[in-house]
């Protein structure tokens, strides 16, 4: 285990903040994750788990160990005539598997093209894109259990999804390091193109027989054009969560903004965020040196030398607005650290 010092963290967060780490290791495998953790305990430092970065809002230095998991690997489980299980190293970027995936004929990824980070995150927020996520194409996960050093094994019902949710994100927080993910991908691809603006993509870019590589360049081709590059501008992807309103009070606001777009959820109707920020007139705006993308008011952006803290208070002006206006909470989907 190699550990360094004051080391920044501009490479590993997305937003491109330029906080140090007091302390900094990148873990290839799960003795070493031991070894790092009994480190830092040994020195009552606090620890971070981290993997792309993108989809954290870094506030100031880190003072403890900054744990960069690069636990790499990727090999079939098992198969059979339908299916095929692919276990996935946490430390693999996420995109990587997806063409590598989809080079193989496996289905069940390509829709989550492009999605930055690396696998082993994807479980905690269960990523999701285009109408796809992957709790649909999860088999299980192992996961070290920091108080016992032990190796646990969740399948999905455990890991207890949900829309940007998992049971890591609530009583599992902080107690797992997510050593591998499994998926359970098909040989024989049935596609979902029913989302957005997927069909008429593929339509513009004449294909007339569906194939994972056309679904994956697709995907891409929407992303690329509707959000901003980290490389170019620093952001982490949606900041908010879209929120579930009840029925009621869905009814309520269409009255009122009869524009308002909708989808109907078990348990009431999911608006979109970014459609509220808009209507706050926050699109475009900029504090300083960050602010809310001019495209896409979901995603605040760091236009060079902002800080994680002007991030957040223009986070909570935009939260205080949609909840005047329209009376509605939203919650971030980034983590802040
Ligand atoms: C441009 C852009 C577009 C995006 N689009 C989407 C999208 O379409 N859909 C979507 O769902 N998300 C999207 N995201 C968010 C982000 O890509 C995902 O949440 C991704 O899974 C984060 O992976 P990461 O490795 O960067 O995680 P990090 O940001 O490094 O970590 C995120 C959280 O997970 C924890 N963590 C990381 N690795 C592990 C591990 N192995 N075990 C335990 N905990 C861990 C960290 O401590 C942190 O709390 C987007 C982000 C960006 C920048």
């Amino acid at each position: 285990m190699n550990i360094q010092e004051h080391v920044s963290l501009r490479p590993y967060n997305t937003f491109g903040f330029s906080h140090y780490a007091r302390y900094f290791t990148s873990i290839g495998d799960t003795d070493s994750l031991q070894a790092a953790f009994s480190w830092a305990h040994a020195r009552n430092l606090h620890t971070l788990v981290l993997g792309g970065g993108s989809n954290i809002l870094l506030r100031g230095d880190f003072h403890g160990l900054v744990i960069h998991i690069a636990i790499k690997g990727i090999g079939v489980w098992k198969e059979d005539d339908s299916y095929v299980w692919v276990k996935c190293g946490a430390g693999e970027i996420w995109h990587q598997v997806v063409l590598h995936c989809i080079a193989q004929g496996w289905g069940g990824l390509e829709n989550l093209s492009l999605i930055p980070g690396t696998v082993g995150a994807a479980p905690m927020q269960n990523i999701g894109a285009y109408g796809v996520e992957i709790k649909d194409v999860f088999d299980h996960l192992e996961a070290f259990e920091i108080a016992t050093g032990e190796l646990r094994t969740f399948d999905g019902p455990t890991c207890k999804f949900g829309y940007r949710e998992s049971i890591f994100k609530h009583e599992a927080k902080g107690k797992y390091i997510i050593s591998s993910v499994t998926f359970r991908l098909t040989k024989h691809p049935e596609f979902n193109t029913t989302y957005g603006a997927l069909q008429e993509t593929l339509e513009k870019m004449n294909v007339h027989t569906l194939n994972l590589k056309a679904v994956s360049d697709a995907v891409i081709h929407i992303r690329q054009s509707k959000l901003p590059d980290p490389a170019q501008l620093g952001n982490a992807g949606s900041f908010f969560k879209n929120p579930v309103v009840s029925t009621r009070q869905f009814e309520e606001l269409k009255n009122t903004y009869p524009d308002l777009p909708s989808y109907p959820q078990a348990n009431g109707v999911k608006v979109p965020a970014g459609w509220l920020i808009e209507a706050c007139g926050w699109k475009g705006k900029r504090m300083g040196a960050v602010g809310v993308h001019h495209q896409q008011a979901l995603v605040l952006v760091n236009y060079g030398e902002g800080t994680g803290e002007e991030v957040e208070a223009l986070a909570r002006s935009i939260q205080e607005s949609v909840k005047e206006k329209f009376g509605i909470d939203l919650q971030p989907e980034v983590n802040f650290i």
